[in-house]
């Protein structure tokens, strides 16, 4: 069968250093996705007909799978997807302010970069339990930046909107250096935020909805 394939991270365990520590690294990518991916290929096993298809496309048609499987593919696509998605919205070149079409567009939809940052922030602090903050972009209002928060590992593509940025809320993504202090891992993680990545997506979210994503499918690789 085709399976879903934990990809590499672009840079080392310790690159996110002193701000994400390389053992926190180490367990979120080599333990987490990892087992997100192994479990989705487990879900996927005797499902011949689903098995080309790319992790977001799964995650978009959740309707179209079996009863069975579908919480299973659900959380298991999602981490896949969501975590393929989060190592590359860090860098350690990273933290620098957007600039571009992209720092026009949350100017105008949030007043400034700062007060994007405050609602990321404080969105990603009040989420109750497991999840994840977005920067993301409404196809169906105009291209509208907005901040969202989603609960388990489900990613605003469920809804439409596609995602720019995000930041993983989860214990595990911060535990081990910050402890219980989810909003200091909050605003630490502004030295690791890529904008070049977010920039890209921005441009990639002009696109139709459906086009954007199967160019997110080919992203997340499947073999
Ligand atoms: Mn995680």
């Amino acid at each position: 069968m085709k399976k879903h394939l934990l990809p590499a991270l672009p840079y080392d365990y310790a690159a996110l250093e002193p701000h994400i520590d390389a053992r926190t690294m180490a367990l979120h990518h080599d333990k987490h996705h990892a087992s997100y991916v192994a479990k989705l290929n487990t879900a996927l096993e005797k499902l011949p007909e689903l098995q080309d298809h790319p992790a977001a496309w799964l995650l978009q048609n959740l309707d179209k799978l079996p009863v069975a499987v579908r919480t299973e593919v659900r959380n298991n696509a999602g981490g896949h997807v969501n975590h393929s998605l989060y190592w590359r919205c860090m860098s350690p070149g990273g933290g620098k302010a957007p600039g571009g079409l992209l720092a026009d567009a949350i100017k105008r939809d949030f007043g400034g970069f700062a007060q994007f940052q405050m609602r990321f922030e404080e969105a990603g602090a009040k989420v109750f339990g497991s999840g994840w903050v977005w920067l993301a972009r409404a196809q169906q209002d105009g291209g509208k930046l907005e901040v969202y928060t989603t609960s388990g590992h489900d990613n605003p593509l469920m809804q439409g909107h596609f995602p720019l940025l995000v930041n993983d809320v989860w214990e595990h993504a911060y535990y081990l250096k910050y402890a219980n202090r989810r909003a200091d891992f909050l605003k630490g993680w502004w030295a690791v935020a890529n904008w070049e990545e977010a920039a890209r997506r921005f441009e990639q979210s002009d696109q139709s909805a459906e086009q954007a994503w199967e160019d997110e499918g080919r992203v997340v690789l499947t073999a």
